[in-house]
């Protein structure tokens, strides 16, 4: 070893990574251990904080998502020291990282917090753009203040948040399921959002929320090194942008159902193909013409074929374990992610991971399940580092109650929308029945149920039953004695049994 490496610094605690997760556990161990030294690494200038708080049930939270600069986090709680460099490798044995700028630093225990990279489709063509932090957000909205037609590849909340939010511009939406927003809503919903986009109302009301920002300058959101990325944009990254193209008025959508993207074809290999473009979906006197007059062509498995200005991928994400997997020490599980066991431990001696970087390798609880999303990050982060600290006391913990229930409040095509549970009878094979409300524009009431009790739900605009549902879900009290009735409007359901 030599005597740099001899010389690296020591903290009982470092957490790599500034996004909600690294954040949201750096603030915990602060407040637990107030007389510990703890370290945060994070590759990206602003880290991610959570402000305006609401709390609806015993589980449901919403939250506003904040950006600040990393300085900000060392004012708030002084026993964290914040540092803005890369992971380069890590020393497991030795219990040590290196970082890009060549130094070591020695851990007690650490908690890896590095998030997830897009899944970009036919990675490093200049015309097609995967979204992940503000860096891409802006280069999007430039692409896009020129474009007259853009197609959106994926269908979970990206595509979705984008497909809405775009004006003025030709959105063909390629998606590889039968109905969109796939990700987060069955094919009712999905009916129910889209019928609303086309009524004339639609338009109106997009109210915009205020929320406290703290911004940089544009260079300072470089990124260190080219393939790092900052932290992901969460429940509000599209609000008060700009999202409009430079054809037509409003909103043009046509979705291309069960397809994925088979090529992509540059206009000579188009010109040379002898195939025909599609022309205008929407409307084929716009002008915007099938000829060989695109930068990028798209062909899909259908055999459409779409010219247009750039493509979004917007397939997902992958958990973003290199570097500090290199040596492939860590146990990876299916979905790529670090391993981790219902303590956050992964399986490296005293490594914990916590947000989109790590998979729920435990035997969760009936009504819950992992999805990469804001909400778990935080409560990853916070739970990580209680186990983190209970440990480095040897004391025991028990499992934090957030992962007893599955809950997410975010808004598509301008609604509420509140998952609970199994909220789409995910592990229910066919055994399972589902109550329907709707009413079209205003609300969009499902729930799944097994032998009388409710299992998940699904519920889109201001329908205020949330909390009912979530404490029908958790104590699963036998409710088939209402049968349908359960969600007749004529019944108050909240008074029965809240
Ligand atoms: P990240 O936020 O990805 O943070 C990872 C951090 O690690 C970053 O600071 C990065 O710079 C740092 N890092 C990476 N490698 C290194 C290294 N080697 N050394 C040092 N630091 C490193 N979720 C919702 O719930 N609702 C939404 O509406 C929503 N919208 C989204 C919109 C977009 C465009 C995206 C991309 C995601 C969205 N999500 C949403 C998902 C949500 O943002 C993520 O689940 C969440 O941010 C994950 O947090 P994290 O802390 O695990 O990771």
């Amino acid at each position: 070893m030599s005597g740099e490496q001899l010389q690296c610094e020591y903290y009982p605690f470092i957490v790599v990574g500034g996004g909600i997760a690294g954040v949201t556990c750096a603030e915990t161990l602060s407040l637990l251990c107030p007389e510990e030294k703890i370290l945060l690494i994070s590759a990206s200038p602003l880290i991610k904080a959570v402000s305006n708080l609401r709390q609806y049930g015993r589980t449901l939270q919403q939250f506003d998502v904040v950006e600040k600069p990393l300085s900000v986090l060392q004012l708030d709680c002084p026993n964290i020291h914040v540092l803005n460099t890369a992971v380069k490798e890590m020393d497991h044995e030795e219990h040590k990282l290196l970082t890009v700028d060549e130094k070591w630093y020695r851990y007690g225990k650490l908690c890896i917090c590095t998030g997830g990279k897009p899944k970009v489709l036919m990675e490093g063509n200049k015309h097609v753009l995967g979204i992940r932090d503000t860096e891409s957000v802006q280069e999007f909205q430039e692409r896009l203040s020129s474009a007259r037609r853009v197609v959106i590849v994926g269908n979970g909340g990206i595509a979705t948040e984008l497909v809405y939010q775009i004006k003025n511009c030709e959105v063909v939406w390629a998606i590889k399921d039968a109905s969109i927003t796939k990700t987060f809503v069955d094919a009712g919903a999905a009916e129910f959002f889209l019928s609303s986009l086309s009524s004339p109302a639609e338009m109106k009301d997009e109210s915009v929320s205020k929320r406290m920002k703290y911004t940089l300058e544009k260079p300072m959101i470089s990124r260190l090194t080219p393939d790092l990325l900052g932290g992901a944009l969460g429940p509000d990254w599209t609000e008060g942008r700009e999202m409009q193209g430079q054809y037509g008025e409003g909103r043009s959508i046509h979705v291309e159902y069960k397809v994925e993207v088979s090529r992509l074809l540059s206009q000579e290999e188009m010109k040379s193909s002898g195939k025909q473009a599609k022309k205008s979906p929407k409307n084929d006197e716009t002008g915007l013409s099938g000829e060989a007059s695109w930068p990028i062509y798209v062909e899909l498995t259908n055999g459409h074929i779409y010219g247009c200005d750039f493509v979004v991928s917007a397939t997902g994400v992958i958990p973003n374990v290199y570097p500090l997997n290199k040596n492939k020490q860590f146990v990876i599980a299916s979905d790529g992610g670090l391993s981790v066991n219902d303590h956050m431990m992964t399986s490296l001696q005293d490594v914990y991971a916590a947000g989109d970087v790590c998979s729920a390798s435990w035997e969760p609880a009936p009504h819950w399940l992992q999805m990469r999303l804001w909400s778990q990050a935080r409560q990853m982060g916070a739970y990580a580092a209680k186990c983190m600290e209970a440990h480095a006391k040897e004391e025991e913990i028990h499992m934090d109650f957030c992962f007893e229930l599955f809950t997410h409040v975010t808004k598509f095509f301008n609604y509420k929308v509140i998952l609970l549970g199994r909220f789409n009878a995910q592990g229910l094979g066919d055994d399972y029945e589902l109550l329907l409300r709707v009413t079209k524009g205003h609300e969009y009431v499902k729930t799944v149920m097994k032998d009388g009790r409710m299992q998940g739900a699904i519920l889109i605009g201001e329908t205020d039953l949330e909390e009912t549902f979530e404490n029908l879900i958790l104590n699963q009290m036998d409710l088939s004695q209402y049968g349908e009735d359960l969600l007749s409007p004529d019944i108050d359901i909240e008074d029965y049994f809240d």
